[in-house]
């Protein structure tokens, strides 16, 4: 017998409606007119089912921290988190972070790759808190812990670097920083890309997080990237530089990345709130060149950032809400581009941060969100509730209390 069966979904792919049969967390058959019995039945009565969100770039450890006189600069609000994460005991960075992924949660994120900054003043007390965290949301939410330099520092030094390798040894997934705000840029590139080695995990870099016109991060990291045959397991978030320079620059730096198997991460909630800010007149908006990544070939997700801290005030850890606002600065408002913006935070995240078995396909992971609505340009603009969140083959999330879809 299966878990679960859902019948009359509608998929993003595909004509009609299908049902889905789920057996220890796996779909099994996905089609139409699955048969056999499930212990729990859910009647999609043709509403849209989606592989569940996956937000592949945060900052937990900063979530719900916003200071009330605000900031002006990516550096302003690096340098408050920098100050008052000094004073935070490893229970706050827990509570905070707790919050964040039941917010997730309801909204049907059931992945999340979060970066966890270290520095001299904090410590390791984020990443404890993470990898506490992950315990604590194993079967609800999968988080990937990243550990990141602050991006203050000026080259690879201790205690810096010991507190990096460090979190990798706590059980860290991946390695992070901002090498674009330090001296020693390629010296900073360099020490992740051997540390990452020896570890034998992914890459995530902030890169060119920046108003000027400069892709030197992006183009020193996709030769990094093959030259250490790191090719898939490399994610450049932000790319804000690209967007300001020519059309000549960026085609070279696209190429390069294309060639490099680099994926991209498009931050525009929180680009939009923080970038520009000494601009007068025409504010510069510092989200990437998405169409262009997109035309060459270049695997392009979007994810969330910043959650109510200093870098952005808003934010309610909702894929669909990040989708509605990447989808209008992208200016992609058809229904094939808003279908390209759910596969955005969907499929294309999966790939950016190596999940497998990911999607409505039997053998697939059974994570799954039903969301009321019949298409995805219905999803996205009308921000539809999450009827029903589905993780690992059983009911994580419901939204619709009043609802009789679930029997
Ligand atoms: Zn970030």
């Amino acid at each position: 017998m299966n878990d679960l069966l859902i019948r009359r979904a509608r998929l993003m792919d595909e004509p009609g409606t299908v049902d889905v049969a789920i057996k220890d967390g796996r779909i099994v058959a996905a089609g139409g007119g699955v048969a056999g019995s499930a212990r729990q039945m859910v009647d999609a009565a043709g509403r849209l089912l989606v592989p569940a969100f996956i937000d592949a770039h945060t900052h937990l450890d900063k979530a719900l921290t916003a200071p009330a006189e605000g900031v002006s600069s990516l550096e302003e609000a690096i340098e408050d988190f920098q100050r008052r994460s000094r004073r935070m005991e490893k229970n706050d960075f827990i509570d905070r972070g707790r919050r964040v992924l039941k917010m997730a949660l309801r909204h049907g994120t059931t992945t999340m790759r979060t970066h966890i900054t270290v520095s001299e003043g904090v410590g390791l007390k984020g990443v404890e808190a993470a990898l506490a965290l992950k315990e604590e949301f194993a079967g609800r939410v999968d988080l990937q812990v990243i550990v990141m330099a602050s991006g203050l520092e000026p080259e690879p030094a201790p205690p810096v670097t010991d507190l990096l390798e460090e979190g990798l040894r706590l059980g860290a997934a991946g390695l992070g920083g901002a090498p674009h705000l330090a001296d020693r840029m390629e010296a900073w590139v360099d020490f992740i890309f051997a540390l990452a080695a020896r570890y034998s995990v992914p890459v995530d870099l902030h890169v060119d997080e920046t108003d000027e016109p400069s892709v030197a991060s992006l183009e020193y990291l996709a030769a990094k990237t093959i030259q250490t045959g790191y090719q898939g397991r490399v994610v450049a978030g932000h790319c804000c530089g690209l967007a300001a320079v020519d059309e000549k620059t960026a085609a070279r730096a696209i190429a390069a990345v294309k060639e490099a198997g680099i994926s991209v991460i498009t931050l525009p909630s929180c680009n939009l709130y923080l970038m520009g800010r000494r601009d007068k007149g025409l504010v510069r908006r510092g989200v990437t060149r998405v169409q262009e990544l997109q035309a060459a070939g270049v695997n392009v997700a979007y994810a969330s950032d910043n959650i109510r801290d200093a870098f952005r005030p808003f934010g309610n850890a909702n894929m669909l809400e990040e989708a509605l606002i990447t989808a209008q600065v992208l200016q992609m408002g058809t229904p094939l581009e808003l279908k390209n913006i759910l596969h955005m935070g969907t499929s294309n995240a999966a790939a950016a941060i190596g999940m497998e078995d990911y999607g409505i396909k039997s053998g697939g992971r059974a994570d799954l969100v039903l969301l009321d609505a019949l298409t995805p340009a219905d999803a996205i603009i009308g921000q539809a509730e999450k009827v029903c969140v589905i993780k690992g083959g059983r009911v994580a999330a419901r939204n619709d209390k009043k609802s009789d879809l679930i029997l």
